[in-house]
């Protein structure tokens, strides 16, 4: 295939048939989050490779198999993010915003690489919607968080996801737990992939999380960490428990999810979908307490999830009337001639700034062409303007649904009765947002 005119494998074009999908799912995630307090942060793209070495962890397959990393011209190694969280907390860290008041709750809508087999829901360039809350140990933090993702499931109509959680406790629990895997893993030291082999000793926990069909039927049988938990983080596991339970939450223990990322600790969970194919994790998430220090902050208690767009994407595709129907072109101008083209854009112009979505010919078009166009637009009105028009000022503003048209004065006529068709504004009028936000700002 000829690279020019090919996209580089694992990444998708989104085509304009499609972007309003994208829009309506970033907007609710977005607009759901600001129900729950959350404000946006944006950080870069890439950051310094270390900075994931260290959050990410280099035992696991993001750093070790998955990351973009070149070095720049200035001999920086330098890593495209495979996740959010540590730019965020970069960005937290450098900024100071530990120093507001606490908990500091932040979203943000960032794409992620990771060098992969690309398959359906598996991209080398995807999306994520993700959240971090940094500050609070309280269980209701966990749940807090969680009832943010589900809040956004249900928004978008998403049925048939299911909410399993874990908890892989703290370091403290962590190490006897650590013992009793490595001597579990021992015995089938010589049927790990070579990757886990070299993890036995130093991380034992991502063993859990291979992918190699091998290593995963021996996983199957390893102690679970759920024995292991020490007091505090068994309390803790129990609050969230009950407080979901509190909320109407349904869930179940999966004992399994340990996460592909090495800085979770306490809670973790994922929302999975069983209708989306081998990639059915829609989200995913849990607590890391001790990150924050890792990276030289403070110790913050802290969580967060990342959600994956291109996967949620494919969940709505399954109930395409989850969507609202695009917006329809509300009124399409034909003009016929240099002089009724300068009046379509000055008639433009001023139901633009009422919200209505409005075009006109930019072609040269004949007047049937025009109309051809117009319907496949799907406009809801047109208006032809001829020579006829200009001189009496008066056009006729036909309904292409029904056919109907109505007369309309064309210097005070069309915008009223497009108010009077009831047809709904594509946008607010931007103005009136603005007035809007700044009264709720004071
Ligand atoms: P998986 O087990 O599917 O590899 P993960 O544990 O690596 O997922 P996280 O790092 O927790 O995923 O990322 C959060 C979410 O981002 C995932 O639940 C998924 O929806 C999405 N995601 C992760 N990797 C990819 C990818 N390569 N392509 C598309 N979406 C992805
Ligand atoms: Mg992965």
């Amino acid at each position: 295939m000829p690279l020019l005119t090919t996209a580089p494998r694992g990444t998708q074009d989104v085509l304009p048939q499609n972007s309003y999908k994208w829009q309506f799912i970033e907007k609710t995630a977005l607009d759901t989050a600001r129900l729950f307090g959350f404000k946006e942060i944006r950080f870069p793209t890439f950051e310094h490779t270390e900075l994931f070495n260290r959050s990410v962890g280099d035992t696991t397959d993001v750093v070790q198999k998955e990351m973009y990393t070149f070095e720049d011209k200035g001999n920086r190694s330098i890593t495209l993010r495979p996740e959010g969280t540590a730019g965020t907390l970069r960005a937290v860290l450098q900024n100071g915003l530990l120093n507001d008041a606490l908990p500091q709750k932040l979203c943000y809508l960032v794409s992620c690489f990771r060098y992969e087999k690309p398959q359906a829901g598996r991209l080398r360039e995807f999306h994520q919607f993700g959240v971090e809350m940094l500050g609070s140990q309280s269980p209701s933090a966990d749940v807090e968080v969680i009832l943010l993702a589900k809040s956004i499931f249900d928004t978008l109509k998403i049925q048939n996801i299911d909410l399993h959680i874990n908890s892989i406790g703290c370091p403290k629990c962590r190490s006897e737990y650590h013992k009793a895997l490595i001597s579990y893993f021992n015995s089938y030291k010589d049927q790990l992939c070579e990757t886990c082999q070299s993890r036995l000793e130093k991380n034992p926990m991502r063993i859990l999380d291979c992918k190699s069909p091998v290593c995963s039927k021996i996983a199957a049988g390893a102690p679970v960490v759920l024995d292991y938990l020490c007091e505090d983080c068994q309390t803790h596991f129990d609050k969230v428990q009950s407080l979901l339970k509190a909320c109407g939450v349904s869930f179940s223990i999966d004992p399994h999810i340990v996460r592909g990322l090495d800085y979770y600790t306490k809670t973790v969970f994922e929302f999975v979908s069983q209708n989306i194919g081998a990639q059915g994790t829609v989200c995913g998430g849990g607590r890391y307490d001790g990150l924050i220090e890792t990276l030289g902050g403070p110790s913050t208690p802290a969580l967060g999830f990342g959600m994956g767009l291109e996967r949620l994407l494919l969940l709505l595709e399954q109930t395409p009337e989850a969507y609202p129907p695009e917006k329809r072109c509300d009124l399409y101008i034909a003009p016929l001639g240099e002089e009724a083209t300068a009046k379509a854009a000055q008639l433009a112009v001023g139901l633009r700034q009422e919200g209505f979505r409005c075009e006109y010919d930019l072609m040269g078009k004949s007047a049937k062409a025009q109309m051809k166009y117009a319907n496949k637009l799907g406009a809801h009105f047109t208006l032809v303007l001829g020579d006829n028009e200009l001189q009496t000022g008066k056009a006729a503003l036909k309904n292409m649904d029904t056919g109907e048209a109505r007369e309309v004065d064309l210097e005070t006529g069309v915008l009223s009765a497009l108010y009077d068709e009831g047809i709904a504004q594509t946008i607010h009028n931007i103005t009136q947002d603005i007035e809007h936000l700044m009264k709720e700002e004071r």
